[in-house]
């Protein structure tokens, strides 16, 4: 008997017009007015009995109608909350609101959400509209509710497969493939295998290079057909950046992450096509499978669990990366076996984010990212990185040179504009133009829309507008070549904040062409450069670089001053990866390395074998590990 025809079983027969799954989730649908206000109780008892979530909402046919819906909400809600966009979600029943002052549209005890749902029958859900509008979010909103019916179908589908019943008998087993990412650093993918499920944890690219670009799904144990899931830990394209590859190439199952991934993923990887279209090269993808991809996205909040599969539950954790970003936590085969995959984590508190959650019910085995477990990757302190920072800024600004800091638009450089504020209004460094080109403002954007995934300093300042540090004037945005030339021809000295952080393309390789001739300026990497990259070239002391500008290549002699400032990482450095194998609850049984290059990773398994006297190991590519 399926979960449904047991709620069925429960439930006054004419109350019930439809029971579908929303993924694990289950929603009773109801043209029966009453019951949707007296059957509350009757649904609770249901839940405690069957222990999954159920939700009563109203039969899409019963919901007053779009326009007229939307007129009563806007009368209803004060003036105060200042209301803006309304989506409707017809088929879930479903009316999102967006508002200033998400409190105010609650209002008292929900009374407004109350009335709401009396005269118009919608469900409503309030959202806090974004401190900075951005088209990408309307557009990826605009999507999921145009496809509102195929998403209901979508998620009952999910559910059917959650809910087919599975045997654990004494075979039963779970492995890992790495794919992707492996004794490497790009391109992460890990399929995870038990009898019942096919999950993969990231699917991302090699940005920095062209060879070994992508992972390697060719490994006869991956089938594209028998994928059940994709879980995305966060959206840097080295994690994220195949994931429409494989919609290209028909997958049409569920990707798993939170709302600020889905919403940065998907604009770096319209970017990263971008690019390649520029750069004159076949694009690997188009941006119709990115939103096919969106349209198969499923979103949850951080520590909140979900069955995704028959035998696997999911929940995603603060990781302390970048907005959104997730380690996940896997309760596979009924509590048989947990593991946790941390995707890149950071485990310091930043100016941006909390550091990386590290007490979980259970925990056995443990794939960490090793990006800086080398001996040598020990990062200064923050306050020490920041000062030296502003020293170079400052000594680069007084002898009249400008300033570029590559950026990858994510995650570096909110921090560094954080920094760039607070130093300039404190009056640290000179009051001169910082221009911040590429695609970091429709981050910052996708920042403000989503205050709730940072820490609470920055939460408060977003929420109070006349503080938000995102919008303060000081920051000159930027944006075409003839802009670009004027700010490094003319002008006096100028902090240049651009994308993409490892020189790879983008804003920051133009400015680096118009500024490398001159001793006066300054080049700060704040980010890991990659092997291969253009910034690891410049980084390594190569004093003639070729540069790509405008489609031609040409050489750039390097005679600005070149720095490396380590401790604005997002990654966890070798002391931050100890200290959080030694802190994380329970104690893991077993340690997997990922995502760091192999001699590192190599040795630092070593290290914390003997360290913790757990069992280690550094897989290599296409490596496949039983760990039950
Ligand atoms: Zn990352």
């Amino acid at each position: 008997m399926t979960i449904i025809s047991k709620i069925k079983e429960e439930l006054p027969n004419k109350a019930i017009e439809d029971i579908v799954y929303e993924g694990a989730n289950i929603i009773v649908y109801t043209k029966d007015m009453k019951f949707l206000d007296k059957g509350k109780s009757k649904i609770k008892d249901i839940v405690d009995k069957v222990k999954k979530r159920i939700e009563l909402r109203p039969d899409p046919t019963m919901l007053l109608d779009i326009e007229e819906a939307e007129e009563i909400i806007r009368k209803i809600v004060p003036k105060t909350a200042e209301l803006g966009d309304i989506w409707f979600d017809y088929n879930r029943s479903i009316v999102y609101l967006e508002s200033g002052k998400p409190g105010v549209v609650i209002g008292r005890n929900g009374r407004i959400i109350e009335e709401i749902k009396k005269k118009t029958r919608w469900v409503p859900i309030i959202k806090r509209s974004p401190a900075i509008k951005s088209d990408l979010v309307r557009s990826i909103r605009a999507t999921l509710y145009k496809n509102s019916e195929y998403r209901r179908n979508f998620m009952h589908k999910i559910g059917e497969k959650i809910y087919q019943p599975y045997t654990k008998n004494k075979h039963y087993w779970i492995r890992l493939s790495f794919l992707g990412g492996a004794r490497e650093v790009g391109r992460s993918a890990i399929l995870l295998q038990t009898p019942n499920s096919r999950v993969l944890m990231d699917c991302g690219v090699n940005v920095a290079s062209e060879i070994n670009a992508y992972p390697k799904l060719e490994a006869p144990e991956f089938n594209i057909k028998e994928l059940d899931a994709i879980v995305i830990t966060h959206a840097h394209l080295d994690h994220s950046g195949f994931v429409p590859y494989l919609f290209k190439y028909g997958y049409r199952g569920p990707v798993y992450c939170t709302e600020p991934t889905r919403d940065i993923m998907t604009m770096l990887q319209l970017d990263y096509i971008d690019v390649m279209r520029k750069d004159g090269k076949e694009q690997i993808y188009s941006s119709t499978d990115i939103y096919e991809m969106i349209k198969h996205t499923v979103t949850f909040d951080y520590d909140e669990v979900n069955d995704i599969t028959k035998d696997v539950r999911l929940t995603l954790h603060n990781a302390g990366h970048v907005l959104g970003s997730a380690m996940v936590h896997l309760n596979i085969g009924d509590g048989y076996h947990n593991m946790l995959y941390t995707g890149d984590f950071k485990y310091t508190n930043t100016r941006l984010l909390n550091k990386a959650h590290d007490t979980f019910q259970r925990l056995e085995t443990i794939v960490m990212e090793s990006t800086y477990s080398g001996p040598d990757d020990i990062q200064p302190k923050r306050e020490e990185s920041e000062k030296k920072f502003l020293d170079i800024i400052k000594a680069t600004i007084e002898k009249e040179g400008k300033v570029l800091v590559p950026v990858l638009g994510v995650g570096r450089s909110q921090e560094i504009m954080l920094i760039l504020e607070e130093a300039m209004n404190k009056g640290k460094i000179p009051k001169v133009p910082i221009i911040i080109d590429g695609m970091v403002w429709d981050v910052n954007a996708i920042h403000t829309t989503y205050p709730e995934f940072m820490n609470k300093k920055v939460k408060k300042d977003i929420f109070h507008k006349d503080h938000n540090p995102f919008l303060s004037d000081i920051f000159k945005r930027v944006v075409s070549n003839k802009d670009r030339d004027k700010i490094t021809e003319e002008g006096g000295p100028t902090i240049i904040t651009a994308t993409s952080g490892m020189l790879t393309g983008g804003p920051s390789v133009y400015y680096l062409y118009k500024l490398a001739e001159d001793p006066r300026n300054a080049l700060i990497f704040v980010s890991y450069q990659g092997e291969g990259s253009l910034g690891r070239k410049i980084q390594e002391g190569e004093k003639e670089v070729p540069v790509s500008v405008e489609g031609k290549s040409k050489i750039v002699k390097i005679k600005l001053n070149v720095y490396t400032i380590d401790g604005f990482s997002g990654h966890a450095d070798r002391n931050e990866l100890l200290n959080y194998l030694k802190k994380v609850t329970p104690k893991p049984k077993r340690a997997i390395f990922v995502h760091g290059e192999k001699s590192k990773s190599t040795k630092f398994s070593s290290v914390v074998h003997k360290t913790f006297s757990i069992e280690t190991s550094t897989p290599r590519i296409l490596d496949a590990l039983r760990i039950r």
